[in-house]
């Protein structure tokens, strides 16, 4: 593409870097402080917020204004699933960014959903049931085990039928047979404590080095992580999983992916939750007392503290960390022991069809890893016609380079070489987009390394007398939207018995 060309495509860019950006529990000023006695003035956006902690400001702790049962920190999948459960009760709501989803959030380009984030659910999973609870069935993707755009060549089925087909020299396609081989006839259950500890790629030294340039292609999209840092139990079973895959493909989805979910979950909830759901509402600060656990959040500019019974952090945990006080020394360093990938989605959307030939397309040795055809799982309904092909390229990021995130101009650049390295990968795919849009966040997916889900993500859990751990950073093995739900509703259940505890208290004290 020539730079002219180039400079007549539109780049919009989109997501927040900073907003993930840590507000540190040490800097909140404690209520009354001498020191600090009005507090700081702080802005009502929350990335200002976020660079004004890190610029070290001191927020004050206005005194509790409002009373509730549970307060639910982060609006993502895992909080929305939490207040879903939690509705009956007098819950309240906060997330910082302008929207519901986290990392399950998408878009539409004139009414067409595109992902900007979470993409596939995998078969019956607490999400999928979830999901057909308030009304929304995914719709089946069906499409085997993935095909690849290798040496300019479509493979579909790189897994299953594709194997035969692989666009290499015979001796590298026999290497690729035979590390399946190998995989499939690992015992992961038997072995597990063993492979959940050590590097995948520990499993790669004896096959051609384009095996291991798959998987560091793949891992990356997946869970965060090249082979290097991925633990080998979850490389082993995805390879077990494609041969089950390729049989029958156990993926759904909706157009837009699963942002459909955490979209239609927000729905549902608003009508009865009303204004005890808060967008754009920062949480700087959760104190665990005797009687109550106090959070202080900032929305619209104010500085507002709630006192709750209990509170449910369905924040990622560099994030939690940071805003629970109180934390034991040893769960909070595990916290700090969790890695997370930056990670880019590039939707490149065309007003012609450029590419329907599989769902999820990979491609290694790009800038993105795969590429997902946003509006697969409808393309062949009858009465639909497609009017954008939007293919969403899967940007995962080394966290080196997580900076280059923080300018606009950087961003840019990122989706540019997407398009190019697209626009490169096969004749028909040489087609100038109307639109680029890019989707940044700065620490979306933990990586799945070695040790995390045995020795780490156990600890990070515990619960605290009155503040419960949700998210899917608390659960594993793999960054997920069922993860996520799963967490919360342990989250729940922890709440739920520290509130029943407290009424049977207080009963007995009043009678
Ligand atoms: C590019 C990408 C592709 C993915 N693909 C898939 C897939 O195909 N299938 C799948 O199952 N999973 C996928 N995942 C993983 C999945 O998206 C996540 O596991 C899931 O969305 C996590 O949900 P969560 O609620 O646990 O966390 P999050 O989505 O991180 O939600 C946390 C929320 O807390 C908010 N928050 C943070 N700090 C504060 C604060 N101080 N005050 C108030 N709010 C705060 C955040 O803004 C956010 O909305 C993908 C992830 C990414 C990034």
């Amino acid at each position: 593409m020539s730079a002219n060309r180039r400079d007549f495509i539109k780049f919009v860019v989109a997501g927040a870097v900073t907003a993930g950006c840590p507000v540190d529990i040490g800097l909140v000023a404690q209520q009354g402080s001498e020191a600090h006695p009005g507090g700081a003035a702080v802005d009502s956006e929350n990335n200002q917020i976020c660079h004004q902690v890190r610029d070290g400001k001191v927020f004050s702790r206005p005194p509790a204004s409002e009373k509730r049962d549970v307060v639910i920190v982060g609006g993502g999948v895992s909080g929305l699933a939490a207040a879903y459960q939690l509705q009956h009760r007098d819950i309240l709501l906060l997330e910082k960014e302008p929207h519901w989803g986290g990392n399950a959030y998408l878009m539409e380009y004139e009414g067409a959903a595109y992902a900007t984030g979470s993409a596939f659910l995998e078969g019956d999973s607490e999400a999928v049931h979830l999901a057909k609870e308030i009304g929304i069935d995914p719709l089946p993707v069906n499409d085997g085990s993935d095909g690849a755009i290798i040496n300019g060549v479509f493979v579909p089925d790189v897994w299953g039928t594709g194997l035969n087909k692989l666009p290499y020299p015979p001796i590298t396609r026999e290497s690729f047979k035979k590390f399946k081989k190998e995989m499939m006839g690992i015992d992961i259950e038997k072995r597990a404590t063993e492979l959940f500890n050590v590097p995948f790629s520990s499993f790669m030294k004896l096959y051609a080095g384009e095996v291991k340039q798959y998987w560091d292609t793949f891992g990356p999209s997946n869970w965060g992580a090249a082979s290097d840092d991925t633990a080998a139990a979850i490389g082993i079973y995805t390879v077990q999983e494609m041969e089950a895959m390729s049989a029958a493909d156990h993926r759904a989805t909706w157009p837009g992916g699963i942002g459909a979910l955490t979209k239609k979950l927000a729905e549902v909830l608003q009508p009865k939750l009303g204004d005890r759901m808060q967008l754009g509402a920062t949480t700087v600060a959760v104190v665990p007392g005797k009687e109550d656990v106090q959070v202080t959040y900032m929305a619209g500019g104010d500085l507002k503290t709630v006192s709750a019974k209990a509170a449910i952090m369905a924040t990622p945990k560099f994030i939690t960390r940071r805003i629970v006080e109180g934390i034991p020394d040893k769960q909070s360093k595990a916290m700090q022991q969790i890695r997370y990938a930056p990670y880019c989605v590039v939707n490149l959307i065309f007003d012609k069809p450029v590419f329907n030939r599989g769902y999820d397309t990979w491609c290694p040795g790009n800038t993105f890893t795969d590429f997902i055809v946003a509006d697969w799982v409808v393309r062949k309904k009858s009465g639909y016609k497609q009017k954008y092909n939007i293919l969403s390229c899967y940007t995962p990021m080394k966290e080196d380079d997580r900076g280059y995130l923080l300018a606009d101009v950087s961003t840019r650049k990122i989706a540019a070489n997407v398009l190019r390295d697209f626009q490169k990968l096969m004749p028909e795919t040489n087609v100038d987009p109307v639109e680029v849009h890019i989707y940044r966040r700065g620490h979306p997916m933990y990586m799945s390394t070695p040790g995390l889900y045995t020795n780490v993500q156990p600890l990070t859990r515990q619960p605290m007398d009155r503040v419960f751990f949700a998210n899917t950073d608390s659960e594993g093995p793999v960054s997920g939207t069922p993860e996520g739900i799963v967490a919360a509703r342990r989250a729940v259940r922890q709440a739920e018995a520290k509130l029943a505890g407290t009424a049977a208290k207080e009963k007995s004290v009043a009678g």
